[in-house]
């Protein structure tokens, strides 16, 4: 007896207007193959043209008249055991569900689109002489200066066979210079699909290390609680070079051991060679990675290989959490608290938060690992909800660089009005001389052009918000959160002093300083500028790398993941341009710069030294991070989240309105304000009055000519603000006011 006559059918996510389900019959052959998530082939259209959809439920009952409905035609054919599917289908109602817009949006990110042109073909390296022929080989291009010649045989040399696309990402070499190298024999290509060995190619496993008592408690505790059956959910907190990258291998090797998968996120540019090597010695062509250099074929082919099963795990940025594995174990999450892993178009989803679903319906674990986690994730470890490990030593040696602040109010009473305090100016001095390297680094992540005396150090700040208030052409000043404004002030209102603005500092400026003030010196500059074009970014840090510069002159895109052992010095000269963003999350995100910064300094056998200039050297994220005391970071923190009613303590709803016409903009922002209000009219007081913020110009308030309004909703319940979302958008759909256009964001990271 067969129970399911009907199934809801969502048509291919390509055509965005079919957001809604059409209702076909299962014919009785395929009545055991169609269940949620199965990708199906349909009629559709007057000519009953066959297209593919999915099916998102089925039901006995029929919900349209019985004989206009037409029957499925065929199931597409999916691997023998389709877990993936349907799980990635959950995934994507779940995220549709939890941060809005539509399914057709939460089902593209789900699933990649199926490109018809076919895929590029894979090549491996296969290096064609001895590891030690290989060394010297490279030696001699080295003393050529053929650097990418160089890079590719000594990367060979250690690795064995590889993927050449990994290695051209991440050696920044081209396709001539592998071909080169083929041509005069040190290597060949081989095409993946023509050659397609089932067997086991393995690197030579040499990260056998002995586990330090720390790395060996986390990993007791994951296999403890894994093959208990628990699926948790860990924090691992470990300074850099403190072992974390190990533990992962481990773990991922216990899972994958048992049969099953594991994705591993990593902000791109933080996957360094080193690192890729690390899990190729040990999964060999089991491990596939995505980058952003790998065409849509190309990403579609990774899924692909996913799916059949040849590969067990992925390593990737947040789009890799969506791999269709069947059996997944684990997923990792490394450098949790990067912004990064937050989606910047609708579904506006967190890869944490949307792990973590995805961990549920397949029943596998959690791991998060940073050196500084995010205040959310600490807080929620803190209060019992994920399980906590800390790692506190260097097993593989090596010490923290010294860190020294640097008072600019004493600079400039001094005299100084350069952008180099004494003291860092002598040091570079001294790391020219060595011939060391330096990195200069100008924080402007986040600027927003905020207010402050460089006699005192004061900042203004909204004093509803608690944010630095924003200066605008118009001569007032305002806050981005509640729309307060003031007139801009010519004094400073706390010492009186006449050296009050907005910070200046470019890097184009600071590149001009230097090479004044060190005419010799060899400089190289990286920001948005001077990576426009495809290849630059690469081109910069290789150039650095190979030592064809003394100092990297950069913003914050210079400070992640790069390991640069000549690098003795970083200076980062002025800490207060991200620490006075006007969001709530400044304190956290100037902390884990400069915590990250200073991390670059001393990578090799040197120590290194690190100089943070700024006018605030008493803010306690300046004071913890040149102590690297996460704890007393975070105790500061929490309190004034506390105080505030911001995130993680309370839970934040940005509603962003934008189009064309300003004055709609205004106006719809103010109306769906107006009607969140209503729910919390209510409270009394400071309650009322903090529930709802804004509307006011977000920042920027114009991006290619559209206006943009917006405002932000606190509550401490999450749910609460899932059911405004949801109510907001019913309303806009009702009365159909399409000429703006609203999306939302929950907890929102910038
Ligand atoms: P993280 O990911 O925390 O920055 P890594 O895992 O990259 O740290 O480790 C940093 C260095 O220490 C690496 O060179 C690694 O090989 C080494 N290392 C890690 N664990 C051990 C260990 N148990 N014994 C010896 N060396 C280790
Ligand atoms: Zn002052
Ligand atoms: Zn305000």
């Amino acid at each position: 007896m067969r129970m399911a006559l009907y199934a809801d059918i969502i048509i291919d996510i390509s055509i965005e207007k079919l957001d809604r389900t059409f209702q076909y019959r299962i014919p009785e052959e395929l009545s055991e193959s169609v269940f949620p998530g199965v990708p199906v082939m349909i009629p559709f259209g007057k000519g009953d043209r066959k297209i593919q959809g999915y099916v998102i439920s089925v039901s006995e009952t029929p919900a349209i008249d019985e004989n206009r409905i037409k029957d499925i035609a065929s199931v597409c054919p999916v691997s023998a055991e389709n877990g993936a599917e349907e799980q990635l289908l959950k995934t994507a109602f779940w995220m549709k569900n939890h941060y809005g817009g539509t399914l057709s949006q939460s089902l593209k990110v789900v699933f990649p689109v199926k490109k018809s042109v076919r895929e590029k073909k894979h090549f491996n390296i296969v290096p064609l002489l001895s590891p030690e022929e290989l060394k010297s080989a490279a030696a001699a291009f080295g003393e050529k200066h053929a650097a990418a010649r160089e890079r590719v045989l000594s990367a060979l040399s250690e690795s064995g066979e590889i993927e050449a696309s990994i290695l051209m990402d991440k050696l920044s070499v081209s396709k001539k210079t592998l071909d080169f190298l083929s041509e005069k024999g040190y290597l060949r290509l081989e095409s993946v699909r023509d050659y397609r060995n089932p067997g086991f190619v393995k690197g030579k496993a040499k990260d056998v290390r002995t586990l330090s008592g720390e790395q060996q408690k986390v990993l007791e505790a994951f296999r403890h609680d894994y093959d208990m059956g628990l699926k948790e959910t860990y924090l691992i907190r470990g300074i850099t070079g403190s072992g974390k990258t190990l533990v992962y291998i481990e773990i991922i090797d216990h899972v994958v051991k048992q049969g099953r998968q594991a994705i591993m996120l990593i902000p791109e540019i933080a996957l360094t060679f080193q690192t890729v090597m690390r899990f190729h010695e040990r999964f060999g062509n089991r491990v596939s990675y995505m980058h952003s250099r790998l065409s849509k074929g190309e990403r579609y082919d990774q899924y692909e290989r996913a799916r059949t099963g040849e590969i067990d795990v992925m390593i990737g940025p947040r789009s890799a959490l969506f791999t269709p594995f069947n059996n997944l174990g684990v997923i990792i999450i490394d450098e949790e608290h990067e912004g990064s892993y937050k989606a910047e178009n609708m579904p506006k989803y967190h890869a944490r938060e949307t792990a973590k679903k995805r961990c549920e319906l397949s029943g596998a674990a959690l791991v998060l690992g940073s050196a500084t986690p995010s205040v959310d994730s600490e807080y929620r470890a803190r209060r019992g909800e994920y399980r906590f490990f800390s790692l506190d030593s260097r097993p593989g040696g090596g010490s923290l660089a010294n860190v020294s602040v640097i008072d600019l109010r004493e600079e400039l009473m001094r005299g100084n009005r350069s952008m180099f305090s004494g003291r860092l100016k002598a040091l570079m001095e001294d790391r020219l001389n060595k011939n060391e390297q330096t990195m200069i680094f100008l924080n402007r992540r986040g600027y927003t052009g905020f207010v402050s005396c460089r006699k005192c150090g004061n900042v203004i700040k909204c004093p509803h918000c608690n944010v630095s208030l924003t200066s605008h052409k118009d001569g007032f000043m305002t806050c981005h959160y509640c729309g307060y404004r003031e007139k801009a002030v010519n004094t400073c209102p706390s010492c009186g002093s006449k050296y009050i603005g907005g910070m200046r500092a470019g890097t184009e400026q600071l590149e001009e300083q230097t090479s004044k003030l060190f005419p010799g010196a060899r400089i190289l500059r990286m920001d948005a500028d001077t990576t426009k074009n495809k290849g630059d970014y690469d081109r910069i840090l290789s150039g650095f790398k190979d030592h064809n510069a003394d100092i990297l002159i950069g913003t914050q895109m210079i400070v992640k993941g790069h390991d640069f052992p000549l690098v003795t010095l970083v200076g980062i000269i002025a800490a207060d341009m991200s620490l006075y963003a006007g969001d709530f999350r400044a304190a956290e995100r100037t902390f884990d710069l400069l915590t990250q910064a200073a991390g670059r300094a001393g990578r090799g056998e040197r120590t290194g030294e690190v100089v943070i200039q700024t006018y605030s050297p008493e803010n306690y994220s300046v004071e913890a991070a040149a102590k690297q005391d996460y704890n007393s970071f975070y105790e500061h923190e929490i309190m004034y989240r506390e105080l505030m009613d911001y995130p993680p303590v309370s839970h934040m709803l940005k509603v962003l309105t934008e189009g064309k016409d300003e004055e709609k903009v205004k106006a719809e922002a103010g109306h769906l304000a107006d009607f969140v209000k209503i729910d919390y009219s209510v409270l009394s007081g400071e309650k009322k009055e903090r529930a709802v913020i804004g509307p006011a110009p977000d920042i920027p308030s114009k991006l290619k000519d559209i206006y943009r309004y917006a405002f932000y909703v606190r509550d401490r319940d999450y749910e609460r603000l899932v059911d405004i979302r949801e109510k907001l958008e019913k309303d806009r759909r009702y009365e159909m006011r399409y000429d703006t256009m609203v999306t939302y964001d929950f907890d929102p990271v910038r």
